[in-house]
């Protein structure tokens, strides 16, 4: 077990890629605090992390509101002690107003800014103290293949996600020397909620059936399955990465090389 007695705070873990990353984390050893909007969800989560013997909490809150984090982090440390783990995945995809730039609805532009920029901005400032006093931590920042190259119809998202690496490669450096480490991953296409919708629309705009767009989708032919993820998450918040930071790792079928 690499994560053993370790606490690691999830955005986003209701579903997807984060509850993924929760159920494996908790595999490894370690208790988890899940955070999303949707209780019955979260609930789930709660329930198979606990019936593998860790301790398991779910905070139900919408984190694209700016006082979301702050009151997150001091719920977490009063019910499990401590966050040695800080995984900010909560995001919200370009699929529900997919539009060129100068059709793009201002309000989606703000909330994605928000969700997938501010908010693990917020969250990385609220536990970085505790991680400071313990000379110790991780985080890992969810980011995409969308924050190395551009996303036609989808800026915000594309924009929120090249954001989030620079808060990653920044806090890396602030942090380097005090035995934390910051990192990302950019996914490719994985089969979730968030990219169903998303993949319909380009299966749309480009006249072809989503099994068509889907084998032509990456270089393996195929989108990714969440638990793909899990490996590099694992590796990342381990022992064994210490001298890992400040990187953006492709988890993503060879779709980007770079
Ligand atoms: P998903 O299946 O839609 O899951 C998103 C999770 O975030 C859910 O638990 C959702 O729960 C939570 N969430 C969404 N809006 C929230 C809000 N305002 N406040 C609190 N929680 C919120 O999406 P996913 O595909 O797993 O995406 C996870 C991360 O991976 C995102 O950052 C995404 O950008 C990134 N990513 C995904 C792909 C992909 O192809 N799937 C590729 C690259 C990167 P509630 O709706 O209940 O709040």
């Amino acid at each position: 077990m690499q994560l053993r007695n370790r606490v690691a705070l999830i955005t986003g873990a209701g579903r997807g890629i984060g509850r993924a990353i929760a159920l494996g984390y908790a595999r490894e050893g370690a208790d988890i605090a899940a955070v999303a909007r949707t209780q019955s969800q979260l609930e789930s989560v709660e329930q198979e992390i606990r019936a593998m013997g860790r301790r398991a909490i779910s905070i139900t809150a919408d984190l694209s509101a700016a006082d979301a984090p702050a009151k997150i982090v001091a719920q977490v440390v009063e019910a499990l002690g401590t966050i040695d783990i800080l995984v900010n995945n909560a995001g919200v995809g370009s699929g529900p107003e997919p539009r060129p730039i100068v059709d793009f609805d201002d309000a989606f532009w703000d909330y994605t800014l928000a969700l997938n920029l501010s908010s693990p901005y917020r969250f990385s400032k609220a536990v970085i103290p505790l991680l400071l006093q313990k000379k110790t931590g991780r985080i890992i920042n969810i980011s995409s293949v969308a924050g190395k190259v551009g996303l036609p119809h989808g800026a915000a998202y594309s924009v929120s996600k090249h954001g989030l690496l620079g808060l990653t490669r920044t806090l890396a450096l602030e942090l380097a020397r005090d035995g934390i480490t910051v990192n990302a991953i950019c996914p490719g296409p994985v089969r979730t909620q968030a990219n169903e919708q998303r993949v319909r629309y380009d299966a749309e705009r480009r006249g072809i059936t989503v099994e068509e767009l889907e084998s032509q989708i990456t270089p393996i032919g195929r989108r990714l399955e969440p638990d793909e993820i899990v490996p590099v998450a694992v590796l990342l918040a381990g022992d064994s990465s210490a001298a890992i930071t400040g990187q953006a790792f492709n988890v993503c079928g060879g779709l980007a090389m770079f």
